[in-house]
């Protein structure tokens, strides 16, 4: 029998979120170098080292990898010889240890979790409730993989139904490229495979705790039809050019994990779910010796890369911009901000619009006349920090938004990350406005050029809060220039087509 205290398990989760909100594990880091040395498509490439470069800087500033710093996702497996010396039950330890995480002052994380989802969608404040899964095991020890996984990628996630003589890798293959790049690949795919719904759903999850091992898996060789399945999937989703941040390239997946369980004879639950480039997972072992403490890696485990932000770059003075200048502007150009943006998000946008709409007029201060907004939720600043992490977020949400605010704000740009759907690029083409995207997993590098910020309105929105920024050489790609032209459209599609023809030869393995 063993005895576990209950603060040996509060202790070993705030020790795990707090270590994987700074620390990649370093398979995926050797993973996105390895996809880095083989990338052939410039915009690809320049995405994978900003996404290499902010996971050193988090590592060595220990602050997060990505603003969106996750929903607790833990799997449990407790022995049924181990005994509990502890008054709070088993959820009630776990969301001790996620809350004290998330508080932690030195590096507080961003409270991202709303209760009532479907009513007033109120922020808890410390990021709990944890999604729990608890499984009664044989053994004498606790045996947990904890995850705190974006929203970006979890709400690109897709559960079908298919017909036992349907093909899993078509469905696969057909479905990817419907989930854009707002799951900021490059990352994995989790599938479930069998079960029931909700268990293949699980199942999806669960498979994403395992490690990087694709290579591993190709040298020695699939030993059985989910290995091949692996195998197949991860080469068939790489040919399809999507890219890093969906920029068009030739890696998009490092690896594909499956995990399977028995089902009905007339059922083929398949669940897809992509984990993206702020990978944060870890393990913990319990076996009352006292808390699990994750070990901290070399800095030597990150590459030596080095990224010049202003190389081929434009300097744009966003103080002074105009509408003619931005007409200038290409597809696929990069530029580095400089100036004054407002910032907005989901609920700020559904503020507007509903004020707009009463007649009434914005705050004052909030005036977007020629001016940018960043679809951004930092995390709140610690010490001589401007901001905390203040990467993009996922720019289709606010596709329903952009046309009133183009034609009622006077709004220039919008800054965000991945595509834009039809209806936002038919209103950016219409009013000759711009979006420009920022790279989704790479916070705290683009928070670096962020000088000064402040709350100008909505303060009681917290993260989703107007700020006003001041950049400096803040790096950004044009996504949808004022024609309508998306690089998320004609990037993936160009090295689709090289592929495809064999004037490129797809490298997914050393
Ligand atoms: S990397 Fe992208 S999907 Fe992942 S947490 Fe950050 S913004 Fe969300």
């Amino acid at each position: 029998m063993t005895i576990i205290k209950q603060n040996d398990l509060i202790d070993s989760v705030t020790d795990a979120l707090q270590f994987m909100s700074y620390y990649h594990p370093k398979d995926y880091i050797d993973a996105v170098y390895a996809a880095w040395q083989r990338e052939e498509s410039d915009a690809a490439k320049d995405a994978m080292s900003q996404i290499l470069i902010n996971s050193r800087m988090c590592a060595e500033g220990k602050r997060p990898i990505c603003q969106d710093t996750g929903i607790v996702t833990v799997f449990m497996r407790v022995g049924m010889d181990v005994q509990w010396d502890a008054e709070m039950n088993l959820h009630d330890m776990i969301n001790e240890g996620v809350r004290r995480a998330y508080l932690l002052p030195d590096n507080k994380l961003r409270a991202s979790i709303l209760d009532d989802p479907a009513g007033k969608r109120n922020n808890t404040g410390d990021n709990t409730p944890a999604v729990i899964h608890i499984d009664i095991v044989a053994g004498d020890k606790v045996d947990i993989d904890i995850a705190a996984k974006g929203g970006g990628s979890e709400n690109k996630s897709k559960l079908v139904m298919l017909n036992p003589s349907d093909s899993i890798v078509d469905w696969v293959v057909k479905t990817v490229p419907t989930m854009g790049a707002g799951w900021c690949p490059p990352g994995m795919l989790g599938i479930g495979i069998g079960g029931t719904a909700e268990k293949a759903s699980v199942l999806a999850k669960e498979s994403l705790m395992a490690p990087v091992d694709i290579q591993q898996l190709k040298d020695r060789g699939p030993a059985n039809r989910i290995e091949e399945l692996r195998l197949e999937i991860f080469e068939k989703v790489n040919a399809l050019g999507i890219g890093a941040q969906g920029l068009g390239g030739l890696t998009t997946v490092v690896d594909v994990k499956i995990k399977d369980y028995p089902t009905h004879a007339a059922s083929l639950p398949v669940a897809m779910i992509p984990n993206c480039a702020a990978t944060r997972h870890a393990h913990v072992l319990l076996d009352g010796s006292g808390p699990y403490l994750q070990t901290p890696p070399k800095l030597e485990d990150w590459p030596a890369i080095t990224w010049d932000a202003g190389a081929g770059s434009k300097r744009v003075n966003l103080d002074t911009i105009t509408p003619e200048e931005v007409a200038t502007w290409k597809t696929g150009e990069t530029l580095l901000l400089n100036g004054r943006m407002l910032t907005g998000r989901d609920a700020a946008h559904k503020r507007i619009q509903t004020m707009l709409a009463n007649g009434e007029s914005l705050p004052a201060g909030v005036d977007f006349k020629n001016r940018f907004i960043y679809y951004v939720g930092p995390v709140d600043a610690v010490r001589d920090e401007a901001v905390g992490p203040a990467g993009p977020t996922t720019a289709t949400r606010m596709d329903k938004f952009t046309e009133m605010m183009l034609a009622e704000t006077g709004l220039l740009g919008m800054i965000g990350k991945a595509e834009r759907g039809p209806t936002g690029i038919e209103a950016i083409k219409k009013h000759a406005a711009v979006y420009l995207m920022a790279v989704g997993g790479s916070a705290y590098l683009v928070s670096k050029a962020i000088k000064e910020a402040r709350i100008i309105a909505f303060e009681e929105l917290g993260m989703e809060a107007i700020h006003e920024f001041v950049v400096e050489d803040m790096p950004v790609t044009v996504a949808v220039d004022a024609r309508g032209e998306s690089v998320h459209q004609t990037g993936p599609a160009l090295w689709r087509g090289k592929m495809a023809s064999g004037e490129v030869k797809p490298v997914y393995f050393s």
